[in-house]
């Protein structure tokens, strides 16, 4: 293992991205061939009447666009049934998505060929990560849980995306040639439990922090997540330090037994990290105090995580945060190859070789244009926005992702993309016709009164409420400290006057909308949404606070409801 560490060649894997992207359009005929040449005899191609045929023209005139919704009936046959239903070679794994930005959770094909592009996109964004940000041979605090037990239904195993890239026998070595091996023990990030799985991998960032040269999750919630609890238990975490003993709240005994040979009484190091959380001001700068060796900190920044990069960079001080891929749990999609620039402003540059990509040109919100014409990899415009649809090796073909995205540029021919949002309209009533991307800037905007308090969002989600005519919007939030009923109300009139979409203006005019509603939650409550999702089986690594529950999200709608401590009524309209 050690020999392919030294032998990887990232000057390599960047000359090959750089010959790749020249040749976008000519990588992407290829990608598409060998896909259905690999496939021809899966049963959903063979009926659609390809016969043998492999260019995009005829691929385009044959094969459907299609949703998640289309590709289901086959996916549950598949399950069941170890035919070449979806691929060539019948799917043997299914990845369970997480579903939090869409609601409903999805199962989609996983196999061999997935594994290989997640091991591409890692090594191509590491690739030009490492050439702008040098590391050492070290180690990374991974913030990856795995602890969703694979179980079999039919002949296939049912796990989930990152579970099955965590569990793939190549992923340490993929790891260690990335100089990313975790400094956590295999059995922490297999837990059953993520609770003790995050105190573990908290431990082992402290017992190891000379070593740590990057802090790193898939999405950057998770390191928030971790990193909030470390504000609620870092004494405790000392006291285990100090005393050698591993604090009673860890019970799965095979932690214990990998936990106990790292730790050992280490006054000294207790005392240092004691010393280090007393002296910081609010944890400003604490990743830098931790970790005297960091180098960046590393995960999705964009989309759904953008709203906690304010604390990511409060706890970074002036450690870069460096925002990685952009992918989903049906199949990657990009890297980040200029990752200098900040996550505000990142663009992903499309792989072209690891699926065929289309793009539907916007708009088409209202979902009534009747003819999608999609373009290709090499066609789109910059300044324009797509929905994006691909084709990828594990049997998913013409497939909409219900994300939209901006090109922004390019990399020599391919483009390079900034995400927009999901494709589906997240807030309306009427005419009104508000997105995710929209209530994200509506939150941020009235969310600078609670920072000229010295009050921080911890995190917001929306609601329609229709229990009365006319129906409003409703935001809540959950927020760091107590501040007045005054500023609240300001926070309220300003969310209403945010959402500038004509529609919703006009309707609020003329009351067939009515006033927004601004809900403070109790201190946590959003900790218990995400302990919801994880207890029906939601993975930690790819959670994302949903942005609006859905009237049939009744248990996260009553986790919000109940947890009400305060309500404001816009009059901004008045
Ligand atoms: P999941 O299948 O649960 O992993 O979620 C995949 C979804 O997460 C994508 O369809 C996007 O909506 C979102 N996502 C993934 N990567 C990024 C990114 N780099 N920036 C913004 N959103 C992302």
């Amino acid at each position: 293992m050690r020999e392919e560490v030294e032998n990887f060649d990232f000057e390599k894997v960047i000359d090959e991205f750089e010959k790749i992207t020249k040749d976008a359009e000519n990588v992407q005929k290829e990608t598409l061939r060998r896909i259905l040449e690999e496939n021809a005899s899966a049963e959903y191609l063979k009926n659609l009447g390809l016969n043998g045929r492999t260019d995009p023209e005829s691929f385009k005139a044959c094969v459907p666009l299609v949703t998640y919704k289309d590709l289901e009936p086959y996916i549950n046959r598949l399950i069941d049934d170890a035919s070449p239903i979806l691929t060539g070679t019948p799917i043997t794994a299914v990845s369970l998505s997480s579903g939090t930005s869409q609601g409903n959770r999805k199962f989609i094909p996983w196999n061999d060929e997935l594994f290989k592009t997640t091991v591409q996109i890692y090594q191509t964004s590491f690739a030009y990560r490492n050439r702008d940000f040098p590391i050492q041979d070290g180690k990374a605090l991974s913030f990856i849980f795995s602890s969703n037990a694979s179980q079999k239904k039919g002949g296939v195993v049912l796990g989930t995306a990152t579970a099955n890239v965590f569990g793939n026998p190549g992923y340490k070595s993929a790891m260690q040639s990335l100089k990313a091996p975790s400094v956590s023990p295999h059995e922490v990030i297999f837990s059953p439990d993520f609770h003790q799985s995050l105190y573990c991998h908290l431990l082992c960032g402290l017992l190891f922090r000379e070593e740590v040269q990057s802090i790193s999750s898939t999405f950057a919630h998770s390191i928030i997540y971790a990193f909030r609890t470390f504000e609620q238990d870092w004494e405790e975490l000392v006291n285990d330090i100090k005393e050698g003993v591993l604090s009673s709240r860890i019970t799965v005994p095979s932690i214990r037994t990998a936990m106990s040979k790292l730790l050992k009484p280490n006054p000294e190091l207790a005392n240092l990290i004691h010393k280090k959380c007393k002296g910081l001001s609010n944890w400003y700068g604490l990743f830098p105090e931790l970790f005297p060796n960091v180098k960046y900190i590393q995960g999705i920044m964009t989309g759904a995580m953008l709203p906690y990069v304010t604390k990511l960079r409060h706890y970074a001080g002036e450690v870069p945060l460096l925002t990685s891929e952009y992918g989903s749990s049906e199949g990657w999609i990009a890297s980040n190859v200029n990752p200098k620039v900040p996550p505000e402003f990142a663009t992903y540059a499309v792989l072209p070789q690891i699926a065929y990509f289309e793009f539907i040109p916007l708009p088409q919100l209202d979902g009534t244009q009747v003819e999608l014409k999609p373009v290709g990899l090499t066609d789109v415009k910059i300044g324009e926005e797509y929905e994006i649809v691909f084709t990828n090796p594990a049997g998913l073909y013409r497939y909409r992702l219900g994300d939209v995205v901006k090109v922004m540029g390019f990399h020599n021919s391919t483009p390079e993309i900034k995400f927009m949002r999901r494709s589906n309209l997240l807030l309306t009533i009427n005419i009104d016709k508000n997105t995710e991307n929209d209530l994200q800037l509506s939150v941020e905007t009235a969310s600078m009164f609670l920072a000229e308090e010295k009050i921080e969002l911890i995190d917001y989600t929306s609601y329609i409420d229709l229990s009365k005519e006319p129906g409003h919007y409703v935001i809540f939030w959950e927020i760091s400290g107590e501040t007045s009923d005054q500023v609240l109300a300001e926070c309220c009139n300003c969310l209403d006057k945010s959402f500038i979409d004509p529609g919703y203006v006009t309707s609020r005019k003329v009351q067939g909308i009515d006033a927004l509603e601004l809900r403070v939650v109790e201190k946590g409550t959003f900790q218990k949404i995400l302990e919801s999702q994880v207890a029906r089986g939601v993975p930690v690594s790819q959670f994302k606070t949903p942005r609006c529950v859905g009237p049939t999200n009744t248990t996260m709608l009553q986790i919000l409801l109940d947890n009400v401590v305060k309500s404001y009524v816009s009059t901004a309209y008045n």
